[in-house]
């Protein structure tokens, strides 16, 4: 039935894109190699993060609450909570069909989110059990990947590990995440996710802070995204903000030039809508301008980028 709904995802997977970006994941999916959690030691990891949750450190943020007893900026507590788990047929045409589950929470507060009812919890979210989560992971073994996102997966990285010890099936996994990880997380997250799916707002913290409400962006989202890069394979997502094109655009995607190359897929996004409290801000107020979408994608296409939008 997807394929009738994504036609354009049918043979995705012989692009040249995921041929220069995405070599491995095709090999899991045409069964030539296995998913990395599947050959990595998961115990040891499992047992390292849930030591993070008594003074958390899971995101920069670094709260360092206990999170068996209180909670911190994001919210979420020490179960895991999910806000819908299904088959996602809009992701990039190379992921789709792809079991999403959308966790409750986020690490960040951005003023423009379409997802804000589940990252600000106007929602009341639904707790499940580790071994729900693997058993729902492995009804879904004929998608193309498990896909974590939110809000923001990154709180819920201990029940995210902790599940993958108990799902069989050989399927790839897709860290969907804003990217601001602490380094204990992404060393938990190393040899574990087959594809980062990051999301590169902001080239500059002023716009960070005002928009997302976060401090230090830039760097710590630049380190994380050349430790992924090191790591795994990777698909960059960015949005395209009104006004946002020389203190953004721009200069994110001139480093994804001369850092990653054609290694990584770049989603150069035009589908910006202002939503949530984005009327407060002038500059996001309203949809980005026709010439504003065009300069990005031809930056991209000089940049000779292995993008897509
Ligand atoms: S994951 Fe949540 S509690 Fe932990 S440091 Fe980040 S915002 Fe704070």
């Amino acid at each position: 039935m997807w394929q009738l709904l994504r036609p354009d995802a049918v043979n995705a997977l012989e692009s040249e894109n995921v041929k220069k970006a995405l070599p491995r994941y095709r090999k899991i999916l045409i069964k030539k190699v296995k998913a990395k959690f599947l050959k990595v030691n998961l115990k040891e990891k499992v047992e390292k993060a849930y030591k993070i949750l008594n003074s958390c450190g899971l995101c920069e943020r670094k709260c360092k609450v206990n999170r068996n007893k209180t909670k911190g900026f994001c919210k979420v507590g020490n179960e895991p909570i999910i806000s819908s788990a299904f088959v996602h047929l809009g992701e990039e045409p190379m992921l789709v069909p792809s079991f999403t589950i959308f966790f409750m929470g986020c690490t960040f507060h951005c003023q423009f989110c379409q997802n804000w009812s589940i990252s600000q919890w106007f929602e009341k979210g639904k707790i499940i059990t580790i071994k729900e989560m693997a058993k729902l992971i492995d009804e879904h073994k004929n998608c193309r990947n498990v896909n974590f996102v939110g809000g923001e997966p990154t709180p819920q990285l201990p029940f995210i590990l902790d599940s993958l010890q108990y799902v069989k099936s050989n399927i790839p996994t897709i860290w969907n995440s804003n990217f601001y990880m602490s380094l204990k997380s992404m060393n938990l997250l190393k040899n574990v996710i087959d594809i980062y799916l990051t999301d590169w707002k902001y080239w500059n913290n002023k716009c960070a802070e005002r928009l997302s409400k976060v401090k230090n962006y830039l760097e710590i989202v630049k380190r994380n995204h050349d430790l992924a890069f090191k790591d795994s394979e990777m698909i960059i997502r960015h949005l395209i903000l009104p006004n946002h094109f020389n203190c953004c655009t721009k200069p994110i995607l001139n480093y994804i030039a001369e850092n990653y190359g054609e290694k990584v897929i770049v989603n150069v996004m035009g589908q910006y809508r202002p939503e949530y409290k984005a009327h407060i801000y002038s500059d996001i107020a309203n949809y980005p301008k026709k010439e504003e979408l065009e300069k990005a994608w031809k930056l991209a296409e000089d940049l000779g980028l292995n993008w897509i939008k």
